[in-house]
């Protein structure tokens, strides 16, 4: 069957009206802020008023390691909730926000695809609701207010050399990596160098994703390091006083988005933090929002399961309190030939013993994630050209491990194609067999939990650093940073941090090159290999395809 491009199903849904959607979670009118027809946001009061109820089941959908393409992660998160709606469940997704940058650069869409989307697409993929908007301004006025500080004398004594915070947009721009800010004369300042990253790499996003409410959000503000002093002594953005103004903007953006699937289920669309230096999973607050609301909840953490679901557990449900009951895990026919060592372009051909062989990662994947307490079931997320043969492969492999595998076809089919899957999830987690529990204590030292996560998920020899990076670590124990979680930034196409290096990999080293603290998000960051915070365009961007058609419709966004 032909599947018509992304926009195009997107463009024929037939939505219904936001009050109506909230209704299906018992969200009155009048807790809804609407923004045009589909699109609303959820009343803080409305939600701080939910605590006493009870949780409905937690459901993360991870991957393997995916293939530059993309293995289907969200499209599947959008195909399992609408799975069980159909089969009468009252459900609800959560998933990130899109960034401009990946739009009008090469990586496709945020709102899922074929006929498992989260509508209206583009709006999702554009400007949405502003709250990227407010981020940045949140972001640059801390920026303005920091330099303005040592114009007007720098009562706090920060070092020029040491501002580390930067400026952000939402926007690939490489031209903006390094600049230098304050040329031209007395009255603009004293030059510095210094740079943009893009808005979702911002510390700010992090924090609007990790807040319980606005009161948790102006103290992770206050609490983030924007400079150092001579003596090494850090200065707060509460020092410069841009914690409140901050909060201000962003007062709005910390509402939970509201839209709906293609099959008309709730979708919460909030926050999108960068899965390599930040945490990678939409905001607390829409998660513990829907979780108030619906029976159950289906979430999706970035990137492959050894970073997204890592992090989605040491990071999100540590800090949040938040109990899985079941991760549903995304493998591709595809992504698993690559695994077993066939390159890009021989994807087409069938090969059951490349299949069998990059079952090797799923397998890995299986074993880690059960580890941490929770029920493992397997997605297989159907593409037209996979065959009977491979995923019988797949299939077999599984059941060895003592898991199940779901042939999933919501790309092509919606509901229908996920009805086996939510049917067993629904079970699963109503099972109430999930033990969560994260990989690592708080109290355990910095360093050691780098090597945990290195050793019990990558299956690495060793993680290795220089003096420098281990007294960095000592001296935010003793700064009172030593029970914060870590944040891994590598590679997400293999379980080292080797990109080439595929299937289940043992004995590698992790090499930490640098280590950042994110005082405010609550995380210290493990930077093993080469991070981009402000991507560039490809030499042809998506963005040359993107166009108004005759009839006024957006064309070639997907
Ligand atoms: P991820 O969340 O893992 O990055 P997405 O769900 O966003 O992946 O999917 C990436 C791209 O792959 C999307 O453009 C989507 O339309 C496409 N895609 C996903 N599943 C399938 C499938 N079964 N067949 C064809 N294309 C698919
Ligand atoms: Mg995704």
């Amino acid at each position: 069957m032909a599947v018509k491009p992304d926009i195009e199903i997107a463009r024929e849904a037939s939505k219904r009206p936001i009050q109506e959607i909230g209704a299906k979670l018992d969200i009155g009118p009048d807790h809804l802020l609407p923004y045009g027809h589909d699109k609303a946001k959820v009343d803080q009061r409305f939600i701080s008023g939910l605590s006493d109820r009870p949780n409905g089941r937690l459901i993360l959908v991870t991957a393997i390691n995916p293939t530059p393409a993309g293995e289907g992660k969200t499209t599947t998160t959008v195909g399992l909730g609408d799975g069980l709606s159909r089969i009468g469940k009252k459900a609800a997704i959560c998933i990130r926000e899109a960034s401009l940058g990946p739009n009008f650069g090469m990586k496709g869409g945020a709102a899922g695809g074929g006929h498992a989307q989260i509508v209206p697409m583009e709006e999702m993929n554009l400007h949405f609701t502003g709250d990227f908007h407010a981020i940045t301004s949140a972001h640059n006025l801390l920026a303005a207010m920091i330099d303005n500080h040592i114009y007007w004398g720098n009562e706090q004594e920060i070092d020029l050399r040491r501002v580390v915070w930067r400026r952000v947009l939402d926007m690939n721009d490489r031209a903006l990596r390094d600049t230098v800010t304050s040329l031209g004369g007395v009255s603009n300042g004293f030059p510095r160098e210094t740079g943009f990253d893009i808005t979702v790499a911002s510390e700010v996003m992090a924090i609007l994703c990790l807040a319980e409410d606005l009161a948790d959000l102006e103290r992770r503000l206050g609490d983030m390091i924007v400079a150092y002093r001579r003596d090494h002594s850090p200065v707060f953005a509460r020092d410069i006083g841009a914690d409140g103004a901050m909060t201000v903007l962003l007062k709005d953006a910390m509402m939970p988005n509201l839209v709906q699937t293609l099959e008309h289920t709730p979708a919460f669309v909030h926050g999108g933090p960068f899965a390599n230096i930040a945490h990678g999973c939409n905001s607390v607050i829409a998660t513990k929002t829907a979780l108030k609301l619906a029976d159950y909840v289906v979430t999706e953490a970035g990137f492959g399961a050894d970073l997204g679901a890592e992090k989605f557990f040491d990071i999100k449900c540590r800090k949040a309190g938040l109990s899985p009951d079941c991760v549903v895990l995304v493998a591709t026919v595809r992504a698993l030939k690559m695994n077993g060592g066939v390159g890009k372009d021989d994807l087409g051909a069938e090969n059951v013993e490349a299949v069998t062989r990059g079952c090797a990662n799923l397998g890995r994947h299986i074993h880690n994630l059960k580890g941490f307490g929770v029920p493992v079931v397997v997605a297989i997320n159907h593409f037209t050209g996979d065959t009977e043969a491979e995923i019988a492969a797949v299939q077999d492999y599984v059941a060895g491990q003592g898991a199940e595998a779901h042939l999933c076809t919501h790309w092509a089919k919606g509901s229908a194609g996920t009805e086996a899957l939510a049917t067993r999830v629904a079970e699963i987690a109503d099972g109430g067999a999930a033990q969560f529990a994260p990989l690592y204590p708080d109290e355990m030292p910095l360093w050691q939990k780098i090597e945990t996560v290195a050793e019990r998920i990558y299956h690495a020899h060793e993680a290795t650093a220089d003096t420098r990076i281990r007294e960095q670590l000592h001296q935010w124990e003793a700064q009172g940073y030593g029970h914060l979680p870590v944040c891994m930034a590598k590679t997400q196409y293999s379980f080292s941090t080797d990109p080439n290096l595929r299937g289940a990999p043992e004995g590698h080293v992790v090499p930490v090159r640098e280590v950042r603290l994110s005082a405010g998000a609550g995380f210290v960051v493990a930077i093993c290999g080469e991070i981009m915070t402000m991507p560039g365009l490809p030499r042809h961007p998506a963005a040359e395809k993107i166009r108004l058609n005759a009839a006024g419709d957006i064309e070639g966004l997907f």
